[in-house]
């Protein structure tokens, strides 16, 4: 007997700046993440998904000097905001990766600029340049628009410093290919198309260290340059690496890098899709399989912002009012997967009353309610409800990370159910009639429970729970001859939100 090993499917959140706590951005990214993950392990595969707090930046020592705090006791903080959101909207991590952790995290970044640096692609030079504190990032004239950040509109301020670079123009070409090849996938198309004219339009090396005076010595120390500190941006993104081991545990590197998917916003698309490939082309690193650019969320047309009271929901309020089955349903469902989205706490509700109370709760409730007046333990007939399932299509949606038509096509077939039953009255019907009813909804509302499971997996369990059945595999989601399960009602999935 051979023994196959299941295919291994890492997934990686961003790892947010800490300097402020959560918004309803953030909440979509996760959620996002999350479904990608369940899916995979519906598909059988094996899983490992990383987050975790971006924590190094010059942003969090401003914060703490204004509170008159050490940037480790803001971090701890803000780190913990993140923390709890992640605990609260129900992602299923494996690790929780903090950039300042010094024992898992240094090692891994300063092994990374070794390689690079004996590439040969790390130089030292006199520089300045327009720097934007929020994005951490410089600007060249070019780029700004009115003179302020695309990101902040904010000013960016002048610069002078001497600073290490990396030689991101010797890698133009070679990425233009990956790129162009599919053999770095960005999704979607619209932000390939972005990234390719920005690497078509020429490449300039970027300035990666800053002066341990600017830094005020917070960050990942350069090796063998006690006045330099790693520029936080490359450093971040070796938690990519270092969260799994690199430079510290390389069979457990080995084992699950590459990335098959980083989930990103897309205001960090060039670092994740120019930056980031051409240091591991350096380093001489396998590159991550997919980039999956989200958009913003807006809120009344405005972009979402930390930094922005308007605008910042603080998704751990709209919690204590919501399950977090009840928003992640909404994220996916009305923002599109790859374009900004607005969002609303009416549309929340209403999302939450008329499709998870009205549609499928309603749903489950009829039918559990029938199946148990009817008295009947076994459940057989002609699937006729089989063709409404659009299966492939699905399954399709699932692969390309489609989220949100991928949930549109599983709703359908939920409203589909709900037509059958009005059409089809199984409260009238007895005998062998109202057995192949039964038999079609009750399989059907078991594959549902599969089929949402990504999305609303408590509420998929507790489904399954009231059929006596089990959320495992995307290939338990053809009619059986026969339902199977067991029949209890219990308590209605979701409440009627005032
Ligand atoms: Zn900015």
């Amino acid at each position: 007997m051979t023994f196959m090993a299941k295919e291994r499917v890492y997934i990686t959140t961003s790892i947010p700046y800490v300097n402020a706590a959560p918004h309803v951005g953030h909440a979509l990214e996760f959620v996002q993440a999350d479904i990608i993950k369940r899916f995979a392990e519906l598909m059988g595969k094996d899983t490992l998904l990383l987050t975790g707090t971006d924590e190094n930046s010059l942003k969090n020592v401003k914060a703490a000097e204004a509170l008159k705090i050490t940037t480790q006791e803001l971090c701890d903080r803000n780190s913990k905001l993140f923390k709890d959101l992640v605990d609260a909207i129900n992602l299923d991590y494996d690790i929780f990766f903090r950039s300042s952790d010094k024992k898992n995290h240094f090692p891994g970044a300063q092994h990374l600029w070794e390689l690079c640096d004996q590439a040969g692609d790390i130089y030292k030079k006199e520089y300045s340049g327009l720097y934007c504190v929020g994005c951490e990032a410089f600007y060249t004239e070019g780029e700004l628009e009115n003179g302020l950040c695309p990101e902040h509109k904010t000013k960016p301020e002048m610069v002078h410093e001497e600073n290490y670079f990396f030689k991101l123009s010797k890698y133009q070409d070679k990425l233009l290919k990956l790129i162009e090849s599919g053999e770095l996938e960005i999704m979607s198309k619209n932000r390939r198309n972005e990234i390719l004219n920005l690497v078509k339009g020429g490449l300039d090396d970027i300035s990666i260290s800053r002066s341990v005076a600017r830094s005020k010595g917070w960050g990942v120390p350069v090796p063998g340059d006690p006045e330099q500190i790693m520029y936080v941006w490359i450093d971040a993104l070796s938690s990519y690496l270092n969260g799994i081991g690199f430079g510290i545990d390389e069979k457990n590197f080995k084992k699950w890098w590459p990335a098959d998917v980083h989930v990103i916003g897309k205001g960090i698309s060039r670092f994740h899709t120019i930056y980031w490939p051409c240091i591991l082309l350096s380093a001489g690193i396998a590159l991550p399989k997919r980039v999956f650019v989200h958009g913003y969320l807006t809120v009344a047309g405005e972009k979402m912002s930390k930094s922005n009271p308007k605008t910042a929901i603080s998704p751990i309020d709209v919690l204590k009012k919501y399950k977090s089955d009840e928003l992640r349903y909404y994220l996916i469902r009305d923002m599109p997967t790859f374009e900004d989205g607005d969002f609303s706490l009416d549309g929340l509700k209403d999302r939450t009353n008329k499709e998870l109370l009205g549609d499928l709760g309603n749903l489950v409730s009829r039918v559990l309610t029938i199946a148990e007046k009817s008295g009947l333990k076994r459940f057989e007939g002609k699937p006729v409800l089989q063709e409404k399932l659009k299966l492939d299509e699905i399954k399709k949606g699932a692969e390309s990370l489609d989220l949100h038509e991928t949930l549109e096509k599983v709703m359908e077939f939920v409203r589909s159910c709900n037509r059958y039953i009005n059409d089809s009255e199984p409260w009238k019907q007895s005998g062998k009639q109202l057995e192949e009813s039964l038999y079609n909804l009750l399989e059907a509302i078991r594959i549902i429970s599969i089929l949402l499971y990504p999305f609303i997996p408590e509420t998929s369990e507790k489904i399954a729970a009231k059929l006596g059945t089990k959320v495992e595999s995307l290939d338990d989601c053809a009619f059986r001859d026969a339902f199977l399960g067991s029949v209890a009602k219990g308590e209605h999935l979701f409440k009627k939100i005032e």
